[in-house]
């Protein structure tokens, strides 16, 4: 079963009018969540985790969730650069995003349900261990990768990062460890740089970063191509204990930054075709990862 997580203090984060990160893509997720017929499953008030602040100092550092603590508190408008414009309910809301896909990622470890995905901003993925970007405060799914590591039993997690955007923080988080995998498909170049296919991690992470560049324009075959033949060999390869996925979902069509062409129509070619209802085409490898996030658990948080 998928459980949907969300908080309305994540509509609070104001980047100013006109922004391409508002509140409008809370909605857009929640529309779609509901047109999945999963509009039951949405808990819309989710509940802190106590590990939230301890896990942030961990990731960043306390020193810098103060300092954006303290810009919001003071009417400031932007935090180090224009590139992260907030507002008073920013710390709120950056803050919140983590307790509640640490929440998500608790109920989903601790057997009440196996899959989790979580509706929040701001999003997470650029902003770097002491250093917000992109629209980026903390990073999220670093954050619940860290927790996920403390629990016992998970020694191996994969983070799956969709978003049309490198998260350059992401892998610079994780850029020297094995124990927590970093793959991301993304327009290449394009902001913030990085997230070339020479960028596979160092020391002991040597290995452990994937990374899949796109040119501009590609779609849903593409898009198909990368999971299927590259990202599922490997969590075949790395056999995770959980699999966390960082999904943006700007590579779609109409989104008026990303410039791909992702439709919402993309599925796996062993689904029949609803629209001229063909029998379904079966591939070994995808259903091999769906095995995998049977035994383990999987973690969408929208980045
Ligand atoms: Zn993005």
């Amino acid at each position: 079963m998928l459980n949907i997580y969300t908080n309305p203090v994540f509509y609070e984060h104001d980047t100013g009018a006109g922004h391409p990160e508002s509140a409008t893509r809370l909605d857009a997720a929640l529309a779609g969540v509901a047109r999945a017929g999963l509009a039951d499953r949405i808990s819309r008030e989710t509940a802190d985790h106590p590990d939230t602040d301890r896990i942030i100092a961990k990731v960043h550092s306390a020193d810098y969730e103060r300092a954006l603590d303290q810009a919001a508190r003071s009417g400031m408008r932007d935090f180090f650069s224009g590139d992260n414009p907030m507002s008073s309910q920013t710390f709120s809301a950056a803050r919140t995003a983590v307790g509640a896909a640490l929440t998500a990622a608790e109920e989903m470890t601790s057997g009440q349900e196996n899959r989790a995905f979580v509706v929040a901003r701001p999003p997470g993925h650029h902003a770097e261990r002491l250093q917000p970007m992109g629209f980026c405060f903390f990073n999220t799914i670093a954050c619940v990768a860290e927790w996920m590591r403390e629990q016992p039993g998970i020694e191996r997690v994969f983070v799956f990062d969709f978003d049309v955007h490198h998260g350059n923080g992401t892998q610079a988080l994780f850029w020297d460890r094995d124990d927590v995998f970093y793959a991301s498909m993304h327009r290449f170049p394009f902001y913030p740089g990085t997230g070339a296919t020479n960028e596979i991690g160092g020391g002991a992470g040597r290995g452990y970063t994937l990374n899949i560049p796109f040119e501009q324009g590609l779609g849903d075959a593409a898009y198909l191509r990368g999971v299927e033949e590259v990202i599922v060999r490997a969590i075949d390869d790395y056999q995770p204990q959980a699999i966390l996925l960082s999904s943006g979902f700007d590579a779609h069509r109409r989104d008026p930054l990303g410039g791909m062409r992702v439709t919402g129509g993309i599925r796996p070619d062993h689904e029949p075709d609803r629209r001229n209802g063909g029998p379904p085409q079966r591939r070994p490898r995808p259903l091999a990862a769906r095995r995998r996030l049977r035994h383990g658990g999987a973690c969408g948080q929208c980045c």
